[in-house]
């Protein structure tokens, strides 16, 4: 019997990147997938290996940080799926700037979809989890939520933001048998972190002590753990996946 074996896991921002990974990691230990992205077409190719691995998928085309698209996706992946038993809140975006020519545009939609994005999905589906007395939360934040970073308050503002967010539902659900856990990435091969010249990266790397930058994968693998039976007394935690950045 794998871990996740016939349970239905909401994944947003799941066409690429780490969404992704974790899409496919929970369809290989059983689970089916409703991948959620802004686009359909941005979820062929997670659809199609998700199917490879026998399990179903279906592609959900929404905005996590509209309320009406949020609504919709629900409704429609509770009358495709019947049940959902994981969400994890994944979409998430950077609009870098240092604070002094940071626009208000770029504070809105960062916070908009990374944090209100969270708040709406969880919302949607915290309805299902109380009825059923259980269901699992994993919400991706990053160790710049813990550490802040120069050129980056909004999206630092967003994630420490996300933590409290899943503290604090975390503890309204606990007695109704629902689990609510933050991961923290740090600095993980995506097209997100792509963009960076070689100068950040050489000095990025000099602060990781485990000395190399991480792989979706390596996300994935947490939170396959926050959504296996095994993590069942687990609750209100941020668990860092940064080969050692941020440890105390
Ligand atoms: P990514 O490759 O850019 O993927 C993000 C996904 O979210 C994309 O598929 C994107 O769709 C989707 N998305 C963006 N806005 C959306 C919206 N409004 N509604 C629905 N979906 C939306 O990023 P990633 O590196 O995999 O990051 C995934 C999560 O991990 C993010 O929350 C990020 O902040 C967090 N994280 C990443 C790192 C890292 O080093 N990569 C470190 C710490 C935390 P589009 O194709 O339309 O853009």
């Amino acid at each position: 019997m794998k871990p996740l074996e016939n349970q239905v896991a909401v994944i947003t921002g799941a066409g690429r990147g780490i969404g992704q990974a974790i899409a496919l990691k929970f369809a290989a230990n059983g689970a089916d997938i409703a991948a959620v992205d802004l686009k359909l077409e941005f979820l062929d190719q997670t659809v199609e290996e998700v199917q490879k691995l026998g399990r179903r998928a279906w592609a959900v085309a929404a905005d996590v940080a509209q309320a009406a698209s949020v609504e919709a996706a629900a409704e429609q992946i509770l009358a495709q799926a019947g049940r959902v038993d994981i969400l994890v809140n994944n979409a998430g975006i950077t609009r870098d700037a240092l604070l002094m020519r940071m626009s208000e545009a770029d504070w809105d939609a960062v916070l908009a979809i990374n944090l209100k994005g969270a708040f709406l999905f969880t919302k949607a589906f915290s309805r299902v989890f109380l009825k059923q007395k259980s269901g699992r939360i994993i919400n991706i934040a990053s160790v710049i939520g813990l550490m802040g970073n120069a050129g980056q308050c909004n999206y630092a503002a967003s994630k420490a933001g996300l933590i409290g967010f899943t503290k604090s539902v975390a503890r309204e659900l606990a007695s109704r048998g629902i689990t609510a856990n933050a991961i923290a990435p740090g600095f993980i091969e995506t097209k997100m972190t792509e963009a960076l010249g070689p100068d950040v990266r050489e000095a990025m790397l000099k602060q990781i002590p485990l000395g190399c930058f991480g792989k979706p994968e390596d996300v994935a693998e947490a939170a396959l753990f926050l959504a296996s039976p095994g993590a069942r007394y687990i609750t209100g935690q941020v668990l860092a996946v940064d080969g050692g950045l941020t440890m105390q």
